[in-house]
């Protein structure tokens, strides 16, 4: 991905620079579910009751949204038929989408593992830009 300036501070980096990254909170949680809407499903998802196949991309924005934690992690389990994935900070598991499934994820199961993409997906930017401007630039 070439440099594409930070949305937040303008700066030239990836999209969102370090330092305006934002902190855990649950202002930030809801800010990423609630935008999370029908046109940013893959084809095999849409029509899932929400949040189903939600996963990756709210993942992966909270992923690169989440600054001042030094172990945010990436977070990959099959679950009930699906690949699941979801997020942990210093082994605090926040799963944004888990009410899709009946039943919990096996959290002790997952594996780490990075997203496809070393840089936000045009989905997850996506999301970042709806959360920045939810959140306050
Ligand atoms: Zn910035």
């Amino acid at each position: 991905m070439p440099v594409v300036p930070c949305i937040r501070c303008g700066r030239g980096c990836v999209f969102l620079c370090r330092p305006c990254r934002y902190p855990l909170s649950q202002a930030l949680l809801d800010a990423v579910l609630s935008s999370l809407t029908p046109d940013l499903l893959k084809k095999q998802y849409v029509g899932l009751p929400f949040p189903g196949g939600h996963c990756y991309v709210a993942s992966e924005a909270l992923y690169h949204l989440l600054g001042r934690h030094p172990h945010v992690k990436a977070q990959w389990v099959w679950h009930e038929d699906v690949s699941h994935w979801f997020v942990s900070t210093d082994g605090k598991i926040i799963d944004l989408t888990a009410e899709q499934f009946d039943t919990p994820p096996l959290y002790a199961e997952a594996n780490g593992k990075g997203f496809l993409t070393k840089y936000p997906s045009k989905r997850a930017r996506v999301v970042i830009e709806r959360v920045v401007e939810k959140m306050g630039v």
